[in-house]
């Protein structure tokens, strides 16, 4: 039996109020706000062990960060709960490098994960207000109320949640928008760092950044680019460099991708709710979406609970998001859009950019407050 996994393929019952495909942030998110409203959930995952393997940066902003940067979100101590043994390092400053290595340096309280152990957690946080799992089943399709596993199972829900990351088969049957993803490579790495987190923009990165995230005892390193400002160079190659520039033991390769267009127009179809990367819930602008996918995942499980008990229209997931994020979000891709041009500039002129008069703008591009009005 899988790490995850209390209840098998076979004692599982039929029919369930809410089905959540994929039992990652967003999922279990969703999850245990169904459960706690008192309706019965099933989360699907096709990982034996939800959360592994690693793929993150392991960054998340503190509750404190969090509330800066969300105004309009409420009750951040009752959605992100992270134990302290799923928290690796506290960060102190963030550090945003430009090409000549002369970082512009921010107070910034961070935390970095033990990202296996913290979606474990949720798991675990989930079980405690009743959802069941079943993991290392894939879904294969959606249609109607019915869920179809690839061994040929069928579930059965009044609401259907895809949560499945950015290839959720949800999302790929019944929307047709394109999301924009940008590749990653990243590695894990032994050694002493400090406790600065490094955003690196230039040519080391075309069209995206590379990260230095310390860790206890190490360093989570990476690199994410849009291939069609790449010039025909690999991510292989971008990866190796970054990387190169550090000294230290390679623990760990981990690759993914990293959904950048900002939220789709629209997350609800009759019965079906997307949430997380699925739903496009990555703050573009610095790459934010574990906790960006809880905040959805909050509003999509209070939103199915009011729906099946009060008959209200699962749409109030999408005026709620809008209410709590939306500004949020715009500032995010505005900036996005405006960086991904600045940052095709060449190496000299971006250096000339990243100075002391302009440091404000800089880090409102990062924490998607309004840089300029005109965008
Ligand atoms: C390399 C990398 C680095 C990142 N670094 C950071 C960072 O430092 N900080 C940060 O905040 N965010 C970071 N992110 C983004 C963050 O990881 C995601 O935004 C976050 O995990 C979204 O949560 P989610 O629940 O929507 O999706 P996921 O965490 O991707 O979970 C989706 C789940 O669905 C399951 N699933 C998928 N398809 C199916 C299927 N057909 N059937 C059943 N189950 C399925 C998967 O097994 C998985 O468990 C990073 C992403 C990548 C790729």
């Amino acid at each position: 039996m899988s790490k995850n996994e209390n209840i098998s393929n076979s004692e599982i019952r039929s029919d369930w109020d809410v089905i959540v495909i994929g039992g990652g942030p967003a999922g279990s998110t969703v999850a245990r706000y169904v459960a706690e409203g008192g309706r019965n959930v099933l989360v699907i995952d096709g990982r034996e062990s939800i959360g592994s393997p690693l793929q993150c940066g392991e960054l998340v902003p503190t509750n404190d960060e969090m509330r800066r940067l969300c105004p309009d979100v409420p009750d951040f101590e009752d959605l992100l709960q992270t134990p302290k043994h799923a928290i690796s390092l506290r960060t102190s400053e963030m550090h945003l490098v430009p090409p000549s290595g002369k970082p512009l340096r921010f107070p910034f309280d961070g935390l970095m994960l033990n990202r296996i152990v913290h979606d474990e957690w949720l798991v675990e946080l989930a079980k405690s207000k009743g959802a069941t799992y079943l993991t290392g089943t894939r879904v294969e399709s959606v249609e109607g109320e019915s869920v179809r596993l690839h061994n040929g199972r069928v579930f059965t829900a009044r609401v259907i949640v895809g949560a499945g990351g950015h290839n959720d088969p949800l999302r790929r049957s019944h929307w047709n928008e394109p999301s924009l993803k940008i590749p990653v490579k990243f590695v894990l790495m032994n050694g002493d760092f400090g406790d600065a987190v490094e955003l690196h923009f230039g040519s080391m990165a075309p069209g995206g950044y590379a990260w230095m995230f310390p860790k206890e005892g190490g360093a989570n390193i990476g690199v994410g680019i849009q291939n069609k400002f790449a010039k025909g160079r690999s991510l292989n190659l971008f990866t190796d460099d970054f990387v190169g520039r550090y000294e230290g033991e390679v623990s760990y390769r981990g690759a993914g991708s990293l959904p950048m267009s900002g939220t789709i127009n629209s997350f609800v179809k009759n019965n079906y709710l997307l949430v997380g990367d699925s739903a496009g819930m990555v703050l573009p602008s610095n790459g934010a979406g574990i906790t960006i996918a809880m905040i959805g995942g909050r509003i999509a499980g209070q939103a199915i609970v009011n729906h099946l008990d009060n008959g209200a229209s699962l749409h109030e997931y999408e005026y709620e998001w809008k209410r709590q994020m939306g500004s949020v979000m715009r500032n995010s891709k505005r900036a996005f859009r405006l960086g991904s041009w600045i940052m095709r500039l060449p190496d000299w002129l971006i250096n000339l950019l990243f100075n002391p008069l302009t440091k404000s703008f800089v880090w409102s591009f990062v924490t998607c407050r309004k840089p300029f009005i005109i965008f």
